[in-house]
């Protein structure tokens, strides 16, 4: 016969994480869902100089100090649809960890933690009238069940107080996995795969688009190119965190 204090354990460890996922370490009264302090203490916001239209990084410390405007090379070659884009913080562990906890194993406890990150680097500027989240196709809400940049938008908005509009902006094709895919690949693979329902619900809106993580940005740019051709007059992104 099973030892019965044995499948309680497993019961519970399967019920409650016990080691920090970030580091191992035991987790005692940790405020972090799955994270010890010390982990989720040693996330900080990406500083630095970077691209004044997409957030990314340049390597040189002195690289806007005679030109703050200055563009990266991708924005140079190929414009985005988007006025500006942040990423708060590094896609590296343990936020990388606590992402792919929240995203793909339904850890939505982690939601208003990563929410507070999100809120704790938010530049604060500029003024915006509405707030969206990157939609996920009908059938991987279905599988998932939740939107996770519904989630950010939902705490990034306690900060914020502005609308929310989370079902006018559709995504109406669902498309593979991007992640295996080059720049190019995804920009095809995303051709047309948005949709504005009601464009006069835009129209003139400065939005803020909201997303977990920024890769090579085509998926917002898609959304922010389906959003400016309904009228709307910039939109801003915001992500929680970049590949770098
Ligand atoms: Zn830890
Ligand atoms: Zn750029």
């Amino acid at each position: 016969m099973p030892n019965l204090a044995a499948i309680m354990r497993q019961v519970l460890h399967a019920l409650l994480p016990v080691e920090c996922a970030g580091c191992g370490v035991a987790l005692g009264d940790d405020p972090i869902p799955f994270f010890c302090r010390r982990c989720w203490e040693g996330i900080t916001p990406l500083r630095g100089p970077a691209c004044s239209r997409c957030g990314h990084p340049f390597a040189s410390p002195v690289a806007l100090r005679y030109s703050p405007a200055h563009l990266c090379s991708a924005c140079r070659l190929r414009p985005p649809a988007y006025t500006r884009a942040w990423s708060s913080y590094a896609y590296a562990p343990p936020l990388r960890e606590a992402i792919t906890l929240f995203k793909y194993k339904g850890k939505v406890a982690l939601a208003d933690a990563l929410g507070d990150l999100m809120c704790a680097a938010w530049p604060g500027a500029p003024e915006v009238d509405l707030l969206m989240p990157v939609p996920l196709h009908p059938a991987r809400l279905r599988e998932r069940e939740f939107n996770q940049s519904l989630l950010l938008v939902d705490r990034l908005n306690r900060r914020l107080r502005l609308p929310v509009s989370c079902h006018n902006l559709v995504r109406r094709r669902q498309t593979p996995p991007q992640t295996e895919l080059t720049r190019q690949q995804r920009r095809k693979n995303l051709r047309r795969a948005f949709v504005v329902m009601r464009p006069d619900k835009v129209a003139g809106k400065r939005i803020l688009l909201v997303d977990d993580v920024f890769t090579t940005g085509t998926t917002v740019n898609e959304c922010a190119k389906t959003l400016r051709k309904a009228g709307a007059a910039d939109v801003y992104v915001c992500t929680l965190a970049r590949t770098l």
